[in-house]
């Protein structure tokens, strides 16, 4: 059993606590190495076909069901993509190489987000793959206790291979330092992750094909809170078409997870008097983990 499988089903199983502190210990030492410019750790042998990675159990019984393989199944070495995942090409690394994705790449911090960005592979399951550049899979701390989600990848998002880069992203930031929190310490997702054409919101075709893969993320994670940004997240994540501006500020759950609804940033930017109000809201989230709230306004 891999150590985030130990993770996971610890959690779920009711481990020791010494099994889930060497865990915890585990991933925060990758976290460490990667902040250090550690670019590789050594990939472990190749396990049996019968113990491949699998996308992590649910956070509890019928909560956050497996991501789905594709019909075809994802190859046995799928080819990484984007700047996050700059790997030796296939052919380089030899036939029977290991899967090409590591705690290294982007977003994969853990052997569970690891097992989710493996499961997902070089995703073809929706429409929205024909016109991305990069799977946006996530960027961040993978034992995060706070998560932001947002609706999918943008045009500098695709073309950098992250989410929530950009004007928005550093609004995003900012309100994320407003908080008493760092980039480098959440964990940041989108409902999908491949750019929608145009900007458009995404389909329901498109959000039931990926949305078990955000839920595999977040189950892998465990964060304490969510924040989800913007309208469509918003209703997405909690099957709810009420307006965003009625939705803001009040408590919600998603996959046994506290969420906080509140308004996007790029929203925000178009709509600066409205930072008071989701300034309101983040300090609600900040209330949660125990941190002042701050008399001020806006991120
Ligand atoms: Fe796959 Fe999600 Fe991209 Fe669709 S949006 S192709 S389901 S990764």
């Amino acid at each position: 059993m891999s150590e985030g499988e130990g993770k996971v089903r610890g959690r779920s199983h009711g481990s020791t606590p010494e099994v889930r502190a060497l865990a915890a210990e585990a991933v925060r030492h990758l976290w460490w190495l990667k902040e250090s410019g550690v670019g590789e750790v050594p990939a472990p042998p190749p396990r049996p076909a019968a113990r491949a990675p699998a996308v992590p159990p649910p956070r509890s019984p019928g909560t956050a069901p497996r991501a789905p393989a594709s019909p075809a199944g994802p190859p046995a070495a799928p080819p990484p993509e984007g700047p996050g995942a700059a790997r030796p090409p296939a052919a380089a690394r030899g036939a029977g190489a290991p899967a090409a994705y590591s705690v290294s790449d982007r977003g994969c911090g853990s052997d569970a987000l690891l097992s989710v960005r493996r499961e997902l592979g070089p995703c073809t399951r929706c429409k929205l793959h024909g016109g991305r550049s990069t799977l946006v899979f996530g960027v961040g701390n993978p034992a995060a206790e706070l998560m932001f989600v947002g609706e999918g990848p943008g045009a500098e998002e695709d073309r950098r291979g992250e989410p929530f880069v950009g004007r928005a992203g550093e609004l995003l930031d900012k309100m994320i330092g407003a908080m008493g929190f760092r980039r480098e310490e959440v964990y940041i997702a989108n409902v999908v992750k491949c750019r929608p054409p145009e900007n458009r919101d995404p389909e329901p075709d498109e959000i039931e094909a990926c949305e078990p893969f955000l839920k595999a993320q977040i189950a892998a994670i465990r964060p304490r809170v969510i924040v989800a940004l913007g309208r469509f997240a918003v209703q997405t994540l909690l099957r709810d078409g009420t307006p965003i501006s009625r939705l803001r500020g009040a408590w919600r759950e998603y996959e046994g997870v506290r969420l906080m609804p509140t308004f996007h940033p790029a929203y925000l930017l178009r709509n600066p008097a409205e930072k008071a109000k989701a300034w309101e809201d983040l300090q609600r989230v900040m209330k949660e983990f125990g941190k002042a709230p701050v008399r001020r306004g806006g991120a």
